[in-house]
Order: structure tokens, then sequence, then C-alpha cells
């Protein structure tokens, strides 16, 4: 049997680590998974061992690990557990260890998915925030140790795919005009603006398209997902931001376009169901089934597109002003979304109020130089603690701005 591609998925019990999962238990020839990590959901991971029994799984404290322990060694699996931020870092970088499926969310991603690129492994990045707030570190590393990164999120997946194979150097040079990156607008593309200050949660979380986990379905109801990824699109392809192009398709059908100078545009088209990147990321450059049904373009008969609309969602603009501020500023952006979204998500505070609170962080921290990680994780902690001392100050109604 040829050697099998040894994985770790970091973040395994989340929306893209249950794929991921999902698409390499159906591949046991391929994939031997032998890590898998958690925050806390102790019982997820526990039947996620029973089915992979990998030789790790991380959980993030010590008396969940110990828990997990115990119930892995009363039904037999060899499953050793460790706990905590180190552990993360430690199997991301584990000679056992082929590929790393980077799938935790958030800035809690940034250092164990650096450790896989800096142990030189072949990393399938989900988490966009990492790339937001370190990329030129991370790319530098990418290359410095000779990782190879694979885009797992569904329109960078759709954009490496829709490049020319064989390329050296700038896109330009390769023909390229444009990277047009597709947004199906989420729940609130075309609810009254007036109706906006009041959404809950649920109805933010609920994607008309995409079954995904809380945090990332809001970013996806502010727009400020599609600011990410116009960020992680610059890193991961070495283009300026003015050759990004957002565009709206409400259906999730194309996932992205690669715009060429003599007029072709080339697309990847499929259901929206991550475990077409993932797949797509774990056997690449060959193909493999993930589990998905084939499109039925007649079934969905038409692809509308229409431009996004920045006074609607200002979290675009946003995450633009950030990358114009350069240095540490996408990294403060982040991490002040993060906590905006956190405290919508447990209801103290308004919808209409995440974009507020990320402006007013980005524009009175001082982004300074984003030139190591020590640098990256303190703005970080300066953005978290000024987002933070913003939220109980006011009661973020319309009228107070
Ligand atoms: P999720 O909330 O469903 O899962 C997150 C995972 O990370 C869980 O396993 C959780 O236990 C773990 N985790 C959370 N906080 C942690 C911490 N502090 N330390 C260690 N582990 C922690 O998230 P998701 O929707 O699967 O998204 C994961 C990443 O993939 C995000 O960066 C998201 O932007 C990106 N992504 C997701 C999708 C999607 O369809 N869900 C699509 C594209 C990109
Ligand atoms: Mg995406």
């Amino acid at each position: 049997m040829p050697h099998r591609q040894r994985l770790a998925i970091l973040g395994a019990t989340g929306s893209i680590g249950m794929s991921t999962l999902d698409v390499a238990l159906r591949h046991p020839d391929r994939f031997r998974v032998v890590a898998l990590t958690a925050h806390r959901q102790v019982e997820r991971l526990f039947q996620q061992c029973l089915a992979a029994r990998p030789v790790y799984a991380v959980l993030n404290r010590q008396e969940d690990a110990a828990h997990l322990q115990r119930q892995l060694r009363d039904v037999g699996c060899p499953t050793e557990v460790l706990w905590g931020d180190g552990a993360l870092s430690e199997v991301a970088a584990a000679g056992e260890v082929d590929a790393v499926m980077a799938a935790i969310v958030g800035a809690a991603g940034l250092v164990p998915t650096l450790a896989a690129v800096r142990a030189g492994k072949r990393v399938l990045l989900a988490n966009k925030e990492a790339l937001v707030m370190a990329g030129a570190l991370f790319m530098a590393e990418v290359k410095a140790h000779g990782a190879v990164l694979l885009p797992v999120d569904s329109e960078h997946n759709a954009v490496f795919q829709s490049l020319p194979e064989r390329r050296t150097g700038d896109l330009r040079e390769n023909g390229v005009r444009r990277i047009l990156l597709t947004a199906s607008g989420g729940p609130f593309r075309t609810t009254p603006i007036e109706k906006l200050q009041a959404v809950t949660p649920e109805e933010a979380c609920a994607h008309p398209n995409w079954v995904m986990g809380r945090k990332i379905s809001v970013d996806s109801a502010t727009m400020m997902n599609k600011g990410l990824e116009v960020i992680e699109a610059c890193w991961l392809f070495g283009v300026p931001a003015d050759r990004i192009e957002v565009v709206i398709h409400p259906q999730s059908v194309i996932h992205s376009m690669v715009s060429y100078d003599d007029g072709s545009v080339i697309a990847e088209l499929g259901n929206p169901d991550m475990r077409t990147p993932i797949a797509h990321a774990l056997a690449y450059p060959e193909r493999i089934a993930a589990g998905v049904a084939p499109l039925d373009l007649c079934a969905i008969g038409q692809l509308s597109f229409e431009k996004p609309d920045f006074l609607r969602f200002p979290c675009l603009g946003l995450a633009y002003r950030a990358l114009e501020l350069g240095g540490t500023s996408p990294a403060i952006l982040n991490a002040a979304n993060e906590v905006a979204v956190e405290a919508f998500l447990d209801g103290s505070l308004p919808f209409l109020a995440i974009p507020r609170v990320i402006a007013e962080v980005l524009e009175s921290l001082d982004g300074g130089a984003a030139d190591s990680l020590e640098a990256i994780l303190d703005a970080d902690a300066r953005a978290r603690e000024r987002a933070l001392s913003l939220l109980p100050s006011r009661n973020w109604r319309p009228d107070e701005s």
C-alpha cells in the first residue's frame, strides 16, 4: 500500500473539522487521522476518537482531557489525550503528521497553524483569521520552511483551481487581470435596513446557503467575512486589493472566478458544500469523492450577480481600510470583530453596532509594523482590550452615534 497521508485536524469538532473527518474517513486507503483537537466539546471528540482512533487528541482544559482519557481507556481506544494551547502546536508540528487541517476559528488558530507551517507541513487553511492577522509573516514562513499551503476557504479554493497551473512570479505576468470573489450577501442582503437593528443571533446565523459555525455565520451576515477574505486573497495570491473584485452572487454556485487579459473568465462551480474544497485540498493534485451531490444546473435555473452595497455592509469597507493602514491594522480589525461578534452572539450588542465598535478600535489604535509574532499578538491583545472597554460604555442604540 502506498504511504497514507497522516492528518492532524485542528478544530475537529467544528463545522469544517467534521466535514474534514467525513471526507478523510471515506478514504481509509489514503488518509490516516493521527490527531484531533477541540476546545471543550468532550463528547463529540470522544465519538470522533472512536471513529478515527487517532494517536493524539487535544482539549483545552486538563480536567476535560483527564475525563476523555478515562472514557477512551474504558473502551480500549489507544489515543493519548493532551491538553492546553502548547499541545495544539505540538501536534501540528509532530513528526507523525504530514498534513494539518487548520480549522480552529479565530485568532486562537494562529499560533498552532504557524507551528505547522514552521514544521514544513502540508497546511490546509480554513482558519482565514491566521492569514488576516499575520499575512506577511505567515507567507514568509511558508517560503522559509518549504510548507505547502492549500486554501480551503471555498472562494480561495475556487481561485486556486481557476489560476494557471504552471505560473511563475506575479499573476499579472501570467495574464491574470483580476480575481472575482463571490459573496452570497448573507441572510440580510435584502432585509430593510431599519429592521437590521433588531435582528437576533439566530436570524444572523441562519445563512441561506451554507451551514457554518456561529462566528463565521455572523461574519457573513455583516459581510466582514468577505472583507477578511479580500485580505486573505491578497496574501495567498500576492495581489493588491484593487485587483480583487467582490461580486454578490446569491445562489453561491460559483465559488469565485479569475478574469484574464484575453477576456476569459474561469470559474469553479459546485453545490455549496465545504466537503468539495476540503476534498480538493486533501487530495491535491488528485481528485477524490467527497460525498457531495453533483451540481444540477437546470434545477438551479438562474445565476445572478450584483454589486456589493458598502452602505448596508460597512464591515466590508472597514476591511479595505485595515489593508490600507497596513502593519498590524488587519490584526486589530480581526480582534475587534471577534469581540464585537461574541458580544452580539451573547445578546449584549445590537447587530448594527458591530461595525461601529470595530471602526472605533481600528481608528483609535496605532497599527505599527507586523514584523514579529509578538507585535501581532500584542496588537490583537490591545484591540481586544479596547473593544471590550467600549462595549458597556454606551447602549449602542441607532440614535446615539
Ligand atoms: P466552528 O465554530 O464550527 O468550529 C471551531 C473549532 O475550533 C471547534 O472544533 C472548536 O472546538 C475549536 N476552537 C474554538 N476555539 C478554540 C480555542 N480557543 N482553542 C482551540 N480550539 C478552539 O468553526 P467553523 O465554522 O468550522 O470555522 C473554522 C474556521 O474555518 C474559521 O476560521 C472559519 O472562518 C473558516 N471557514 C469556515 C467555513 C465553514 O463553512 N464553516 C468556510 C470557510 C472558512
Ligand atoms: Mg469563504
